[in-house]
Parts: C-alpha cells; sequence; structure tokens
C-alpha cells in the first residue's frame, strides 16, 4: 500500500512534536491515523447545559464556565478541599472537590471548565463535581467551541501529560487536514455503503470527533463497528474458504435406510428445532463443500439427537462416524445413549477412553481400521497414535470450547487420505447469536432454541444465609425420598482475608454436623482428574448421596437421580455460570430444586432475581452480557491497551454482526484471494491495517 497522508506520525502533526508523541504513544496513537480513530469517551449536549444562575439545590447538573478563583480549604477532620468559583454570563458558584487537593495543580484561573454534579446546600449553593472536562487553559488559544458548532461539547480519553485542553488543542489544530484525508480510509463501494445505511468514513468521523447533534457519534460509532466487525468476518470467511471449500469434502449419499426406522422407533417427535438443524446438516452433508458446523443449544435440548441422525447419514452411505467428548464419563454416557438407539438398527457402537487398554483396544483398532466398525465414542484418545480410521466421513465434537482447535483438527486428519470429513460441533453452553457469530465466523451456526414438550423446570428459590438450616432440611427431604444433591461453593479453601465458606472445610462440617448419616464426597479442582472422574463415577453410581463442590461441576454429567442443588454465595458467579451449574439436576423427570444462598441486600439480588425468573439460557446468556459487558467474553485480549472490539458493542450490534458475515462471506465467495480490482482497497486495509490477523489467516 502506497503511503498515505494518515500513515504520518503523529509527531508531525501540528502541535505535537517529539515530547507529546511520546505521551500519545500511550494512549496507542502513533500517527495521523491512529488520531483520527482515538474518539471522544464522552459527548455533552451544549443545549443541556445549565445556566449557573438558575441552578437549584438537589439538581444533577451540567455547567460550562471560566474559573475565576481556586484554592485548598483545610477543615478540622484533616479533609482538604479543593475548591473553585466558577463563573458563566449569567453568574457565579462555588464547585468543590473534597479530598482532592492534588487537583490545584491541574486547575487554574481562567481554565474553561465543564464540571457534572449534584448541586448541594454549603454555604450557599455548591456544585460537587462527579466529572470535570478542562475545556481550555487559561490564556491559551481556544476556548472549547471553535469548530464545534458550539453544540456539543467533547472529551478525549487522556493521560497526566496529555491533559485533555491539550488534546482539544492538537484536535483543534489538526482535525480539519485529518477529516480532508478521511477518504484514504474508505474501502466500502458506495452502493454497499448505501444498502447498509452506513456512514461515509470522513462523515462517520467528522460525527465522532466534531458532532452537530448530540445523537451523531451514535452514527459514526456504527460505521466504525461495522469495519471492525467486517475484517473480522473477513478474516474468518478466508479462513472457511480453507478449510472447507478449497478442498472438496465428502458428498454424502441419503437413503434413508437407517434415518427413516429411527424416526419410526423414536416415541416423540423431533422439535421442530431440531427438524431445522437436520436440514442444515443434511444439506452440508450431501453437498461437496465440507461442512464446519456448530450447534449451539441448551442442555436437553435435543443436541445428542441431531448429531445420532448426523452419523446415521454417514453410515447410510458407507462412512463411519466418530463422537469426541472431553471426559471419560461424559464419552461412557454418550456410548451408553447411542448403543440405546443405534445397536437395534444394526449399527455397532464402540468406546475408545483411556481405559480401554491391552486386547479390547488391539481388537477395537483393527476393526476400526478395517471399517467394520460404524460408530465410535470416545475422548481424546480417539486422536492419539495408532487410531485409523477406514473411511472417516463424520466427526462430532462435544463442548467444543474444552478442545484447542488443534485437536479438533487432529481428528479430522485421521482419515484415509481421501476427502476430509465432515465436522459437527457441539456446545451446551449458550452464548448471544452476536457472539457466537462474531467468535465462530469461521463455521456455520445452527441454534437449538426450543426444549423438547414435557420437561419440568428446575425450580428456582432466593434463600438467606439465616435460612440454612430449612435449606439443608429440604435436601434432607430429598436425600430421604432416594434423590442425590449438589452443594456448591465458590471457593476451594478458606482464606483469612474473605469469610466466605469453602468447599474443602465445608465438607467437613457438613460431613460432621449436618449430613452425618449421608454419603458425601468432596470435589473441586485441585484434585488430579482421574480422582476428579472416580468422584462423579460413584455419585452417577448412586453410591454417594451429596457431593460438596467448586465449579468443576459445570461440565459433569447426567445424574438424572439428582434433584437438589445448593449453591452458597450465588452472588459471586455470574448467570451463565450459574446456569451451567443449575443445568445439573432437573435431567430426571420429577422436579428439581435449585437453592441459590446470598446475603440479602446484595447488589446482586436483582440479577439473581433474573435468573430464578427463567431457565431460558439463551436469555440468562444476554443478561450476562448485559451486565458484565463483552471484555469478560473476550478474555485477556479485550484488557489490552487496542481491545479486539473498540467500537462494536456485542448488546445492541446483532445485525451488523449479521450484515458484516453476510458481506464478508458474499466477497469471499466471489473472489476469494480478492484479486479483483474493486476488492483491492478491501485487501489493502486487511493487510495493512489487520495485519496480525492476515499473518493467522495466511499461515493457518
Ligand atoms: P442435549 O445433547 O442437547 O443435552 P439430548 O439430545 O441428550 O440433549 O436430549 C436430552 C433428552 O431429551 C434425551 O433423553 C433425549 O432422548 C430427549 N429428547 C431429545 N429430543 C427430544 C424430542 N424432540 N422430544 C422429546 N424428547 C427428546
Ligand atoms: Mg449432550
Amino acid at each position: 500500500m502506497g503511503y498515505g497522508h494518515l500513515d504520518r506520525p503523529a509527531q508531525f502533526l501540528k502541535g505535537v512534536g517529539p515530547k507529546r508523541a511520546d505521551a500519545l504513544k500511550k494512549l496507542a496513537v502513533g500517527t495521523a491515523r491512529d488520531l483520527l480513530y482515538h474518539t471522544p469517551r464522552r459527548y455533552d449536549d451544549a443545549s443541556t447545559i445549565h445556566a449557573i444562575d438558575a441552578l437549584q439545590v438537589g439538581q444533577d447538573a451540567t455547567i460550562r464556565g471560566r474559573v475565576r478563583s481556586s484554592g485548598v480549604l483545610p477543615t478540622r477532620s484533616g479533609l482538604k478541599i479543593f475548591q473553585v468559583v466558577l463563573q458563566d454570563e449569567s453568574g457565579m458558584i462555588t464547585c468543590a472537590w473534597p479530598g482532592q487537593p492534588w487537583l490545584d495543580r491541574k486547575i487554574r484561573e481562567g481554565d474553561q471548565l465543564l464540571v457534572t454534579g449534584p448541586v448541594k446546600f454549603f454555604h450557599g449553593r455548591q456544585l460537587h463535581p462527579r466529572e470535570h472536562t478542562l475545556l481550555a487553559r487559561a490564556g491559551k488559544a481556544g476556548d472549547g467551541d471553535e469548530g464545534e458548532g458550539g453544540r456539543v461539547y467533547t472529551a478525549y480519553p487522556g493521560t497526566d501529560e496529555l491533559p485533555q485542553w491539550v488534546l482539544r488543542r492538537i484536535y483543534d489544530a489538526n482535525l480539519d487536514w485529518l477529516l480532508a484525508h478521511a477518504h484514504e480510509e474508505e474501502y466500502l463501494p458506495s452502493p454497499w455503503r448505501e444498502r447498509l445505511e452506513l456512514a461515509e468514513l470522513p462523515e462517520a468521523f467528522r460525527r465522532l470527533h466534531r458532532p452537530a447533534h448530540i445523537h451523531e457519534p451514535e452514527e459514526g460509532r456504527r460505521r466504525l463497528a461495522f469495519d471492525e466487525l467486517f475484517f473480522l468476518q473477513l478474516v474468518q470467511a478466508l479462513a472457511r474458504h480453507r478449510e472447507t471449500r478449497l478442498e472438496p469434502g465428502i458428498v454424502h449419499t441419503r437413503t434413508n435406510e437407517l434415518i427413516r426406522v429411527l424416526h419410526q422407533r423414536l416415541p416423540f417427535r423431533l422439535t421442530d428445532a431440531q427438524a431445522r438443524v437436520l436440514r442444515e446438516v443434511s444439506a452440508d452433508m450431501t453437498s461437496p463443500a465440507r461442512m464446519n458446523r456448530f450447534v449451539q443449544g441448551d442442555v436437553g435440548a435435543g443436541k445428542t439427537m441431531v448429531a445420532v441422525f448426523a452419523m446415521l447419514l454417514a453410515v447410510e452411505g458407507g462412512h463411519q462416524a466418530a463422537l469426541m467428548a472431553p471426559t471419560e464419563l461424559l464419552a461412557e454416557q454418550h456410548a451408553g445413549k447411542l448403543k440405546v438407539l443405534l445397536e437395534p438398527l444394526g449399527v455397532d457402537v464402540a468406546l475408545l477412553t483411556g481405559r480401554v487398554k491391552g486386547r479390547d483396544r488391539d481388537e477395537l483398532l483393527t476393526r476400526l481400521a478395517g471399517g467394520d466398525l460404524p460408530v465410535v465414542v470416545g475422548t481424546h484418545a480417539l486422536i492419539q497414535d495408532g487410531v485409523d480410521f477406514r473411511r472417516l466421513g463424520l466427526v462430532v465434537v462435544d463442548e467444543q470450547h474444552r478442545f484447542g482447535v488443534r485437536q479438533r483438527m487432529a481428528l479430522v486428519e485421521r482419515g484415509d487420505g481421501g476427502p476430509r470429513p465432515d465436522m459437527l460441533v457441539m456446545s451446551a453452553t449458550p452464548i448471544p447469536r452476536s457472539l457466537a457469530l462474531t467468535l465462530y465466523g469461521d463455521l456455520d451456526l445452527s441454534i437449538l432454541d426450543e426444549m423438547p414438550p414435557g420437561r419440568t423446570p428446575v425450580k428456582t428459590l432466593l434463600r438467606y444465609p439465616s435460612q440454612r438450616d430449612e435449606v439443608y432440611e429440604g435436601v434432607e427431604r430429598e436425600l430421604e425420598a432416594g434423590r442425590q444433591g449438589y452443594l456448591v461453593y465458590p471457593l476451594v479453601e478458606e482464606t483469612e482475608r474473605s469469610h466466605m465458606r469453602a468447599a474443602v472445610q465445608e465438607f467437613e462440617r457438613l460431613s460432621r454436623e449436618v449430613f452425618p448419616h449421608r454419603r458425601l464426597a468432596l470435589l473441586h479442582g485441585q484434585l488430579p482428574a482421574d480422582e476428579k472422574e472416580a468422584v462423579m463415577r460413584r455419585f452417577r453410581d448412586g453410591e454417594v448421596d451429596l457431593v460438596v463442590a467448586t465449579t468443576v461441576i459445570e461440565v459433569g454429567i447426567d445424574v438424572p437421580n439428582a434433584t437438589v442443588m445448593i449453591i452458597e454465595h450465588a452472588e459471586r458467579f455470574g448467570l451463565s455460570q450459574l446456569h451451567q451449574l443449575r443445568g445439573r439436576v432437573g435431567r430426571g423427570g420429577g422436579q428439581s430444586w435449585c437453592i441459590l444462598i446470598s446475603e440479602p441486600g446484595e447488589a446482586a439480588a436483582e440479577r439473581l432475581k433474573v435468573f430464578a425468573s427463567t431457565t431460558d439460557g439463551f436469555r440468562i446468556a444476554r443478561a450476562d452480557l448485559e451486565i458484565r459487558g463483552q471484555g469478560d467474553l473476550f478474555g485477556a485480549q479485550q484488557h489490552g491497551r487496542d481491545p479486539f472490539l473498540r467500537f462494536a458493542d456485542l448488546t445492541v450490534d446483532e445485525e451488523l454482526v449479521s450484515a458484516a458475515r453476510r458481506l464478508a462471506r458474499e466477497i469471499v465467495e466471489r473472489d476469494p484471494e480478492l484479486a479483483g480490482p474493486e476488492h483491492a482497497r478491501i485487501r489493502e486495509v486487511l493487510e495493512a491495517r489487520h495485519a496480525e490477523r492476515f499473518r493467522m489467516w495466511k499461515v493457518g
């Protein structure tokens, strides 16, 4: 890409110089372009700014004025209060910052300030600023009004070395020039832009930096959000092309020979959602493109049933199918279910885990390699050396997030050198659609958002610690009736600092004092994997009544006889995590209970009420996203200075995500090399601005 104006180092912009350029680097601003993308963090509508004269005690107000005098006021209690008298055309008022004497070094007489906060009564009216923006420095040009039409005030993210007034002067001096060159950034041809109802880039930047109306920044943000999402989707669309389109896949033949029989034998009808997902899967499998499909659905939504039909489709056409699960217990459980469904149809199902050894294992591997074993279920053991297939046509991966991409791919590579098998990945962790489309842009997404009829939803109750004895009585009643249960704690061990109950100590206490006549077991993440499995195995087999655990049971196994779960310090858990935990009960036919114990008056009470009011995992996931924000969901990537998504907000931008994905796929479908002249600009921006992701795409 040619050297554009926006590549100019920030140092050479007006009013910057080497020292300020260094300071700008701390804001991740190195070039003119970065300055353009460094957008205000706050906007104040000038038309809603109050006249000082008219301020009323009790009001929350934003005012703007010049500092007439300032100083630090000591009080008898030792608290130091920074105070200024602020004046506008209408009058004067004292603004006070208790406990912030250092502001005396930042704010001077003659400065222009914009402040927001409550008006209190204290020797007359006083405003206590919650936020303040230093619009202009005393004696320096610019009072913060120029170029803004005087309607919306902007405040930029700054640092100690680059306070607001300095940043504002830098923007005042350079923004016209920056906006004049912002067209260099444009990559979207206007017909597409119009179709998507997006602003042109120079206009988007203008709306963000110099809005004429308080609604304009949002319109500008939408455009930059689209760009972010689009390039992310583009990288993933290219990966998808490479994975599933470049080499031919298997064209499965659907004879219905086995599928019809299973349909007839099932005691229930598929839900509409299952039927829809099966159509999607079937279309993928019978097409020459390789399937790479992600099925998302709550626990119990019937994903495994979908997988079974997909496996039958593979087997009908003469291929083998493999299902990989993250733990031995889950693999055993799947194998058990599959045997019941498939063996009556004459389809053999084998289980391959680390526990299968010696001659059994040898025999199994021989049958697999010889092709006379149609279906195998297993753990990582499936991807070990020596495991070969004859005609592997479908790989199903359960709880996909527990495996790395490499492990998933390893199973796909187990083939016989022919076309690579189709892949279906399943997850019981509902996440909002916008997030799923963003994280798994390279996969095709199927959502099972409907529960089979006739389920009894788990009843969720909120209880205070003072009611713990009653809660234990409830547990005892379930155990008396021959049921089992879980007690969940946020910590493994108590520490001096926290006053929280923890699994290890509670296990001791409960065994001694509360349930001495019951069989309790302790389960937490610091136990070795085989011990954890052993505990769950004993629980599954009914040798343990109560499991005292941390969140390690999140992805556990089905124990239909478990009907009660108590979660202590429930406010400590995220909603999605609570939902995963709760999914461990309610697996049988009868009524199950989930009891959340939490201090009264916790701010989290509202959240817990939302949780108690619904069992819809997708609703809970959306609420979780809104409460916690997307940062948490992207993990570490989001915490850096240059977050993964700066402008896009997955709680509101679902439509933008879908539009970005459609456009990215459309382009890649037509021109996978982005070689056409109409895509040249896209390719340039991709290489120059998304180099990191671009490399990932090329190397793969
Ligand atoms: P998931 O894998 O999504 O947790 P499963 O496929 O294991 O769900 O299904 C959970 C239970 O519901 C199983 O016992 C299964 O037999 C049953 N089931 C699946 N689909 C239906 C349906 N359409 N109607 C009634 N029961 C169903
Ligand atoms: Mg399942």
